[in-house]
């Protein structure tokens, strides 16, 4: 039998019932006051997961060409290669 997450909007209670999947969840009712104000919790499950930092997850990722201070630096002059002296 499955765990239901409920909100009292009465309250301001969360709350957890076993029901059956054949319950019709229009009539639970609230079990600290009786009230039928009630909502499920659907992010019951995504609400478990550590929220994502922006910052290290950008920090992480290797350095581009686009993120080098000065682009200037890769555009200087190929040297010749060391064999063309060796003639
Ligand atoms: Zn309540």
């Amino acid at each position: 039998m499955p765990l239901y997450e409920y909100y009292c909007e009465d309250c301001r209670k969360d709350f957890t019932l076993l029901q059956s999947a054949s319950v019709n969840k229009q009539e639970t009712v609230c079990s600290e006051c009786n009230s039928s104000n009630v909502h499920p919790q659907m992010s019951s499950f995504s609400s478990k997961i550590p929220p994502r930092t922006e910052s290290s997850a950008v920090k992480a990722g290797p350095v581009t060409a686009d993120e080098l201070p000065d682009k200037g630096v890769l555009n200087l002059p190929i040297p010749k290669h060391v064999s063309e002296y060796h003639d």
